[in-house]
């Protein structure tokens, strides 16, 4: 029997919904139940694919090709459970499919309205594809109270009812502000916004009351009054030092507790929190600490790197240090002279990017990390500006560039208009539309023998990693590259996409054509950010 975890937010945004979603899952699994992680989002657009980072973090590709909100690169953290395109839904998307089946008729003549048929096709995002699990966690995006998330309130409204008590609950996050000049916390947001949730008719069974500071039993005892909670219900969520200590500290105030007592399951055993014990006394006691600089566009706003940042910090866990990470906006770099600051960090990453500005600081810094010896990470973008770098400084190609920035002569970076998925041919065409029209998702890579890469991922001659990108490096300039002593070391399997480069002889320099951070986890650093940092600490030794 699958049962069903709604959770909404309430008082004000940012409050950690997604990693208090993602920390529920991972406390049921360890547990020994299997968890489902799903997101809705009530903004207009199909996706966040075409949204700025600036707006809305950055997007998360899953292994099908979907571009999805960020919070479900946190539920792959925690859960290791790999999303796909079912697990987040916007307004747009449904919306969109709704308006698709009117055009084609399926409604038989009917007044198409939100409730029922905006509704029903929520709840059938909800609800496919689950028999195999234990536990659908269904985060609602947004604060509850505002307009656009009325639909799917109303949505799993109705899914309460018909799941019934045993197979549905509703968890509420909530805030308990202190207000230094009364010397208090506030239990009043809290309440509201328990009252906005019945307005719409739902009364959550467990509350979770993020606070600075440890909430006596008296107040917890109050919520619970008002807002008709058990008071075992109503979790203190305190701030922790490592997002991967809030399964444990969730774990010590009763929720997965609450959640199984909900559903009348066993609750007396203790779950396995080794593996994130473990996480946790790393992160506490590094052994040392390695710099870093992200050499990058998005740098003032850390969500748009969200999933990098995670895979530095798993790259420290399975080399036992403290990841220190250096944001630098590439524009800076375009001033003569600058690009001396990188010269006392360990390793330079250049990561995913679009657009033009800030293309010739990165390059720049890819030019420094080579001249210097410096371990160098290029993902994506970094990859193609890494390329591009040698083509001009080393393969007598001085206007190679990308076609991303116009037309050019030397076009060692290009559109990429088609392409094989398995046994399919992908096509695109140029001025068509941007949403969902990258090259997404999951391809295989074969990678070269005797190759950094290769054995980095243990010996594997094929591996899969996950991509986002509209250009591409252009195989006919492998050799002329090749002769300036750059590696192909990884190519899609019929030889026509370079995935990956490397320079042999240089310590540790490696461009990747896919996003290897999407699929990093604290329990599974991934290989190559494992790599990275590993270079790291031996050139922190050397200075
Ligand atoms: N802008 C580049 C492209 O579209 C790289 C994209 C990325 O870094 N994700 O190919």
């Amino acid at each position: 029997m699958t049962r069903f975890v709604f959770i909404t937010g309430g008082v004000v945004s940012s409050l950690g919904k997604g990693i208090a979603s993602a920390a529920l899952g991972a406390l049921l699994q360890a547990r020994g139940y299997a968890v489902r992680m799903r997101k809705l989002d009530p903004y207009l657009n199909v996706d966040p694919g075409t949204m700025s980072p600036y707006q809305h973090g950055e997007v998360y590709v899953t292994d099908d090709g979907a571009e999805t909100d960020l919070d479900l690169g946190h539920y792959e953290r925690f859960t290791g459970v790999a999303a796909t395109h079912f697990d987040n839904a916007t307004t747009g998307r449904i919306y969109s499919e709704v308006i698709a089946r009117e055009r084609r008729g399926d409604y038989l003549g009917a007044t198409v309205q939100v409730i029922p048929h905006i509704t029903d096709a929520i709840k059938d995002v909800v609800l496919r594809d689950t028999d195999d699990v234990d536990f659908v966690l269904v985060e609602i995006g947004g604060t509850v109270g505002d307009i656009e998330s009325l639909p799917f309130l109303e949505a799993i409204r109705q899914l309460g009812n018909e799941l019934g008590h045993d197979r549905a609950m509703f968890v509420h996050l909530t805030l308990v502000p202190y207000i230094p000049s009364a010397g208090e916390l506030k239990t009043k947001p809290t309440q509201h916004s328990v009252k906005e949730l019945l307005n719409v008719g739902i009364q959550p069974q467990m509350l979770l009351c993020r606070c600075d500071r440890p909430i006596p039993a008296n107040e917890r005892r109050k919520i619970a009054l008002f807002c008709n909670v058990r008071t075992e219900a109503v979790i203190p969520a305190l701030d922790v030092d490592t997002i991967y200590a809030v399964p444990i500290r969730y774990h010590e105030e009763g929720m997965d507790r609450e959640v199984l007592r909900h559903f009348g399951l066993p609750f007396d055993t203790e779950p396995d929190l080794s593996r994130w014990q473990r996480i946790v006394e790393i992160v506490r006691a590094p052994e040392g600490e390695v710099r870093i600089a992200v050499v990058g566009k998005y740098t003032n706003l850390l969500d748009s790197y969200k999933s990098l940042a995670e895979a530095l910090a798993h790259g420290g866990i399975a080399n036992r240090v403290r990841v220190k990470l250096d944001w630098v906006d590439s524009e800076i770099f375009e001033r003569p002279g600058t690009v001396e600051r990188l010269e006392d960090v360990h390793g330079i990453l250049v990561p995913g990017g679009f657009g033009e500005r800030g293309t010739e600081g990165k390059i720049e810094a890819v030019r420094f990390a080579r001249e210097r010896k410096l371990p160098f990470f290029g993902i994506c973008f970094g990859m193609q500006m890494a390329v591009i770098e040698s083509a001009r400084h080393l393969a007598g190609m001085p206007d190679a560039s990308s076609t991303e920035f116009g037309p050019c002569d030397t076009a060692v970076v290009g559109l990429l208009t088609e392409w094989v998925r398995g046994n399919r041919r992908e096509t695109r065409e140029e001025g068509g539309d941007l949403g969902g029209t990258m090259r997404l998702g999951a391809y295989p890579a074969v990678l070269a023998e005797g190759s950094l890469v290769r054995s980095l991922y243990g010996g594997e001659p094929v591996i899969s990693e996950r991509h986002r990108h509209r250009y591409e490096v252009n195989v006919n300039f492998k050799d002329k590259l090749e002769a300036t002593g750059m590696r192909f070391s990884g190519m899609s399997p019929d030889g026509v996409l370079p995935e990956i480069i490397e320079l042999p002889k240089h310590p540790w320099f490696v461009g990747v054509q896919y996003h290897p951070e999407l699929k990093s986890k604290p329990f599974a650093p991934h290989p190559l950010f494992a790599g990275f940092i590993a270079a790291a600490v031996r050139q922190a030794r050397l200075v």
